[in-house]
């Protein structure tokens, strides 16, 4: 294995690898063996992956490396491993939002952020394991099978994308992409030690992400610095004629990102909004929160409690909008248009019972029947009409906030990593781990979640990441970056699972 700095490659974020492949002290090739070694070694345990296929990354960098030296040019992620979570579309490529539904399904097109990766000379690294159709908090609803928290195999990574946050911060991927409708970037990114940004909503093309909540849905970066999250995001953002919610006035590459990367948030206003504080937070989890605010006050920020009350009821409202959506998006897999067909089916409409009988997982037939319910005349007007008001109140919220502050700091996820198979037959325990990001994405906000620190060992309990959770205004991924950048340096967390590498 290639090291530098007694750092292996594959643990080195692309900015890095991008500067050593400029000097020419790696090549493409070096980089993809070392992404292709550790996955051979750690994958099995982890279970990060749906499909990867090894001999095409080393080809891919070979034909790179080949086009490098004659004098084709080296773009950001030129050579740069990505993992992409499974639910999106990958042209020719199977991508099945870890469902039975649509294990066969093979797209005939790239989603809009796979093209602009394509256009960089990026190597997919495989198609990332998740919660089915972006369902869940644990990753434990993928019709595949579990992923497995690299930290420690024994419990979960988050979700739903649990495949793209493990496979960086074990070392199986140089970066990611993943979706994020309540939280499925922010909390895996915590609860596995990784970088994850949410941008603002509409800052990044939603075409070919197969739609769980469109209202909420937005596409985004794991990585393992805020660097490389700019520079990725640099590379996805911007206007798409594709996606008629993306936000016209940004067009791709007009932004750098990087430029916000400053160490210096003197004068920064941040609020501490307390009901994102609250009593299910694991005393660890609110000591690093802490922790990292004292840093930001040493820094030159001025720190203030606020208060956000409409927040105290985002979870009942996501929990209303997202299966309303939810149930109206996969109302098309019906074993006609798409995916699989049941077979022994006598009548159509058998057919279309069975087919989703039959492809889809529990956890998924819950969110259709509950956003059925919602939506059906007697009780919109109850539920989805009423959960759409009181998401305006929490809108308002944190406009006003955001007359004060620039921006919120929370802890990510209340927990470190749960053990596999422990809230799995409670969804409403399970749901509470969205606490805290589920109120971005009702607002439409740009979040991060950084590295905090690891929780103290105890018994049987390892030391285990903690997130911390930064929101700013709309469109003020400005913000995002600088505070961010800030608190990582003063941080200084850089950490990895190496012991997975130590065992034979
Ligand atoms: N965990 C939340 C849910 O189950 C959020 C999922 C997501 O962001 N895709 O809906």
């Amino acid at each position: 294995m290639v090291k530098t700095k007694d750092v292996p490659l594959n643990f080195l974020p692309a900015h890095t690898l991008n500067s050593l492949l400029k000097k020419k002290q790696v090549c493409a090739g070096d980089i993809a063996k070392s992404v292709t070694d550790a996955i051979q070694k750690v994958e099995p345990a982890i279970h990060a992956f749906l499909r990867y296929d090894a001999g095409h990354i080393l080809k891919q960098a070979a034909e790179i490396d080949k086009y490098i030296s004659s004098g084709g040019p080296i773009k950001d992620f030129t050579g740069i491993p990505v993992a992409v979570k499974d639910n999106i579309c990958t042209l020719g490529v199977t991508t099945t939002c870890a469902s039975k539904i649509l294990s066969n399904y093979i797209p005939v097109y790239d989603a809009t952020v796979i093209r602009r990766l394509k256009l960089q000379d990026y190597i997919l690294t495989g198609k990332a394991n998740m919660d089915e159709f972006a369902m869940g908090s644990s990753n434990e609803n993928s019709f595949f099978g579990p992923v497995k928290n690299p930290w420690d195999i024994s419990r979960v990574p988050g979700g739903s994308s649990g495949g793209p946050a493990a496979a960086v911060a074990a070392g199986l991927s140089i970066c990611s992409i993943g979706s994020d409708t309540g939280g499925s970037i922010r909390q895996p990114a915590s609860l596995c030690g990784v970088v994850g940004l949410k941008p603002t909503y509409g800052l990044v093309s939603r075409y070919g992400l197969i739609a769980f909540a469109s209202s909420l849905d937005q596409i985004g970066p794991f990585t393992h610095d805020v660097e490389d999250s700019a520079r990725l995001l640099n590379v996805i953002s911007g206007w798409d004629e594709n996606d008629s919610t993306s936000i016209s006035s940004i067009k791709n590459g007009q932004i750098d990102y990087t430029g916000f990367l400053k160490d210096d948030i003197k004068g920064m206003r941040i609020g501490v909004p307390k009901e994102l504080m609250v009593n299910e937070i694991d005393p660890q989890v609110k000591a690093a929160v802490q922790k990292a605010l004292k840093l930001a006050e040493v820094a030159g920020a001025i720190i203030e409690e606020t208060s956000l009350p409409s927040l105290e009821y985002a979870l009942s409202v996501y929990y209303i909008i997202a299966p309303s959506e939810a149930s109206s998006n996969l109302s098309r897999f019906d074993g006609v248009r798409y995916g699989r067909r049941s077979m022994d089916a006598q009548t159509l409409r058998q057919m279309y019972k069975k087919s989703r009988s039959e492809g889809f997982g529990p956890e998924v037939k819950r969110r259709i029947m509950i956003g059925t319910y919602s939506l059906s005349a007697g009780y919109y007007d109850a539920y989805y009409e009423k959960a759409q008001k009181v998401r305006t109140l929490i809108n308002n919220d944190f406009a006003k906030a955001f007359a004060k502050y620039d921006v919120l700091i929370s802890p990510t996820s209340p927990t470190t990593a749960f053990k596999i198979g422990e809230k799995i037959d409670d969804p409403l325990q399970m749901y509470l781990s969205d606490i805290c990001t589920i109120p971005v994405n009702l607002a439409g906000l740009p979040a991060i979640s950084i590295p905090a620190g690891l929780s103290k060992s105890s018994g049987e309990n390892p030391p285990l990441p903690i997130g911390l959770h930064i929101i700013a205004n709309t469109l003020r991924e400005d913000n995002v970056f600088r505070a961010a950048y800030t608190l990582e340096k003063a941080l200084g967390f850089d950490k990895h699972p190496m012991y997975l590498y130590e065992q034979s």
